[in-house]
């Protein structure tokens, strides 16, 4: 686990003392260490704090998630990491009891939150969960103090008054108490969120883009913060990111989500350093590097990320994925098998511009007067999809040939038609099951079940 050990750099934070923070008593509860987090994770047996199971949720207009399965163990910090729109939120709205589930069930704890088959469901005031949000969400009529014992209505003032100098005295804002939320910087403001959700000793921290509203120097403190709080109090946290970098800093386990659903989950340092899942490849390869010289080996997904609301059947990553597997009667590149899929979906769209392609095909000739040949917009097209002047295999080359033909006739709808009974990925007709790498690293891509079919079919036959 990696934990952050740096100084305060930042004047405007000149009373946050991250590093004491692990020298301060509080009645939270028993510490735990790196190695026990270790052990836990990787122990079935370990307990589990939050239990995702089979949680789905469908909106008509708003992305949604479907069949998510996932756990947070004590003492843990759980990354959900994702693009926006990718469902993240709505699994904070519903596990924080924000929404109603349409399947599966959510245990904190070993507490029935939520089960929407036998139609369990647990309001928020009744769970103990702490939240943080990347706007801070502090009340701004309030001063700090009161703003960090909200929660404590039910205390007596004098209980109440020294749990909430506890929490000051922790994140290091004791004689900031009375001011108001405006008077704190950003950073200031999130310490106090931070000592707000964890007045009432919750189960769970659920951090949503905790840091993504704070300067490079100032989110360096937050997660130093929260770093000390977990070594020190134990927390079990779920850090929802889209930030690679922020993740691989503070969290023990990450899990990837794209378009509703989780891709590959394990530790963090395994999924970073060994990627499976081909979308997990992409986000890291567009990590940037220090040196300015290196251009890197950044993947380019194509397509734009489909309508949550409606996603593709089977793997909801197969109309953007570089490794989308070939059917067994068609043997091209693999860059050619990408541009060939996206040929079809630009097609089925009624979105490749031949106007625009002749145009571009022979533009210094168009300028002087000559119309581009049929021949010369059908090699614009295969230029724009990266396909080469002849496929490899005979039989692609045939379908190719003719749909380009069509296309430039003004056939979209047959172009597409034929394209659509050819040229058909094994991605789109299944939904990848989750494969095992060992220590808890799973991913869901059929390429990897392909090969653990073939290596047990190997060894039945021995
Ligand atoms: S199942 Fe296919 S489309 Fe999905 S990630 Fe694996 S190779 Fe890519």
């Amino acid at each position: 686990m990696s934990r952050m050990t740096s100084p305060h750099t930042d004047a405007d934070e000149s009373t946050a003392e991250t590093d004491a923070a692990t020298d301060r008593a509080t009645d939270s509860g028993t510490p735990a260490t790196d190695a026990a987090v270790d052990a836990a994770r990787t122990d079935p047996a370990a307990d589990t704090v939050l239990d995702l199971d089979g949680v789905a949720k469908a909106y008509s207009t708003e992305s949604a998630v479907e069949a998510l399965s996932m756990s947070v163990v004590d003492g843990e910090i759980l990354a959900l990491l994702g693009p926006s729109g990718c469902g993240k939120t709505t699994t904070l709205r519903l596990i924080a009891g924000l929404e109603r589930s349409d399947a599966g069930t959510i245990d904190l704890d070993g507490r029935t939150l939520a089960d929407a088959a036998a139609g369990v469901f647990v309001p928020p005031e009744e769970h103990n969960i702490g939240l943080v949000f990347q706007d801070f969400a502090l009340f701004p009529h309030l001063t700090a103090a009161e703003n960090v014992g909200f929660g404590l209505s039910d205390r007596s003032a004098s209980d109440r008054d020294e749990r909430v100098a506890e929490l000051l005295d922790l994140v290091g804002l004791t004689d900031h108490a009375d001011h108001y939320p405006e008077e704190l910087s950003g950073g200031q403001k999130q310490r106090i969120a931070l000592a707000r959700a964890l007045v009432l000793n919750p189960e769970l921290i659920v951090a949503d883009e905790p840091v993504s509203a704070l300067d490079v120097s100032i989110q360096a403190e937050i997660l130093s913060l929260i770093a000390d709080l977990q070594e020190e109090f134990g927390l079990s946290m779920l850090f929802i990111s889209h930030d690679m970098s922020v993740i691989r800093e503070v969290c023990d386990r990450v899990a990837v989500m794209y378009l509703g659903e989780i891709v590959e989950t394990g530790d963090t340092e395994t999924v970073f350093t060994d990627p499976q899942h081909p979308y997990t490849e992409a986000l890291l390869s567009s990590i940037p590097t220090p040196d300015p010289r290196s251009r890197g080996d950044g993947i380019e997904l194509t397509g734009t990320v489909p309508d949550p609301v409606n996603p593709p059947n089977g793997c909801r990553f197969h109309t953007r994925c570089h490794r989308v597997v070939q059917p067994d009667d068609i043997d091209v590149e693999q860059s050619t098998w990408r541009g060939l899929i996206d040929l079809r979906y630009r097609a089925r769209d009624d979105d490749i511009d031949v106007d625009r392609l002749m145009e571009n095909a022979l533009a210094e000739e168009a300028a002087a007067g000559r119309e581009p040949t049929d021949e010369e917009i059908r090699a614009q097209i295969r230029r724009e999809f990266d396909l080469p002047e002849r496929l490899t295999d005979p039989g692609a080359e045939s379908t190719l040939a003719e749909a380009l033909e069509l296309l430039v006739d003004g056939e979209v709808e047959s172009a597409a038609t034929l394209l659509d009974s050819e040229f058909v990925t094994p991605c789109e007709r299944t939904h990848p099951e989750f494969t095992d790498h060992g220590d808890g690293h799973q991913s869901a891509c059929i390429r990897h079940r392909a090969e653990v079919d073939s290596f047990e079919a190997a060894a039945d036959d021995d």
